[in-house]
């Protein structure tokens, strides 16, 4: 089996695969004024979504995040989990949620074949996460991330934002939840997009306070699995869930990169913040594809930059994550 490696020696062992651009919520540091649509071709089809995780999986790849925008909104989100299950490879698909809907939706997404789930949760208070999300869903996420560990995931994360003056006093708060659940809360830096440089200046912050914090209370590290997502993760006794931090402004952050990213209309990302995408849809309309599409995807890894330009303010062409899938 093929394997993807790039001239710095990191492997490629994940796809970040966005659904859709469009999402639901109004985030202040994603779309503060909702998603709008710009009127440019579909997103992928699931006959090119199937055609695309093969190649994928061709490549060594075995683990798929399904991301977005808010890959919920898409009607066919069963049938495109079902989809990716049954590719020959395919062992782990997670999918990343804003949470809406989530009590209705998880069990049909479970019974799919969805293997693990990350929702966003910016706050553990109602109103500090209607001034951040635009959406008054709250009790609705919480009765959802509690239904979902009821389900037998592998594993179900929740994805904190850092906002200086908005939510960074909530630790405590954090660690009283994961105290009974077995859940993962991941504190996320804010990373500066085309789009949200003046919030980023009011509302970044370091997430060392936070790893400060857990040092001191007992917490340790744990090591990090090959196919893992960014987090550094740290476990205690006393808690049955743990606290991942990612911090994408910390040195050698990029160092331990190990995944790729393919936009809603299929184009072939190297980087979150990359100047250039690789389009890959011609290449996804007939089966007969295959061998140049797996060959396109190969040969384009020489092109992935060492190390992404945030410490310069260089966003690339990402106006949010919502337009290539956080
Ligand atoms: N709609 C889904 C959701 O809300 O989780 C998936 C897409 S969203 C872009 C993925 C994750 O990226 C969310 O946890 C969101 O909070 C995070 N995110 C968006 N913009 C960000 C930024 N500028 N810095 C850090 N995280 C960001």
């Amino acid at each position: 089996m093929q394997t993807l490696t790039d001239p710095q020696g990191r492997s490629f062992l994940y796809l970040r695969l966005s659904l859709t651009e469009a999402c639901n919520y109004r985030c202040s540091y994603c779309l503060p004024d909702g998603y709008v649509a710009d009127g440019k071709p579909k997103f992928l089809a699931l006959d090119e979504i199937r055609r695309l995780v093969l190649a994928f999986s061709t490549l060594g790849m075995s683990k798929i995040r399904l991301t977005g925008g808010e890959p919920s909104l898409r009607k066919d989100l069963p049938g495109i989990i079902q989809t990716v299950a049954a590719v020959p490879g395919i062992k782990k698909i997670a999918l990343t949620t804003n949470g809406c809907r989530l009590p209705h939706l998880v069990e049909s997404w479970r019974e799919s074949g969805l293997t693990a789930l990350s929702v966003s949760l910016d706050s553990l208070n109602g109103t500090r996460f209607l001034a951040i999300t635009g959406h008054n869903r709250f009790a609705e996420v919480v009765a959802g991330i509690d239904k979902a560990l009821t389900l037998g995931f592998d594993a179900v994360k929740i994805n904190v934002v850092l906002l200086r003056d908005r939510n960074d006093d909530e630790l405590p708060a954090w660690l009283e939840y994961v105290r009974e659940r077995e859940v993962s809360v991941r504190f996320i830096e804010l990373m500066r997009t085309g789009e949200n440089r003046a919030y980023f200046e009011r509302h970044h912050l370091r997430a060392n306070l936070i790893e400060q914090q857990l040092h001191e209370g007992g917490w340790s590290l744990l090591p990090r699995a090959a196919d893992a997502g960014p987090a550094c993760e740290y476990a205690h006794q006393d808690y049955h869930g743990r606290i991942g931090i990612i911090a994408p402004y910390a040195k050698d952050f990029c160092a331990g990169c190990n995944r790729l990213r393919v936009t809603a209309r299929g184009d072939l990302r190297l980087c979150l913040f990359g100047d250039f995408g690789i389009p890959l849809r011609q290449l996804l309309q007939s089966d007969a594809d295959q061998d140049p599409l797996v060959s396109r995807i190969a040969t384009q890894l020489g092109l992935k930059a060492a190390g992404h330009g945030l410490h310069q303010g260089l966003t690339g062409i990402t106006p949010h994550l919502a337009s290539i899938g956080g």
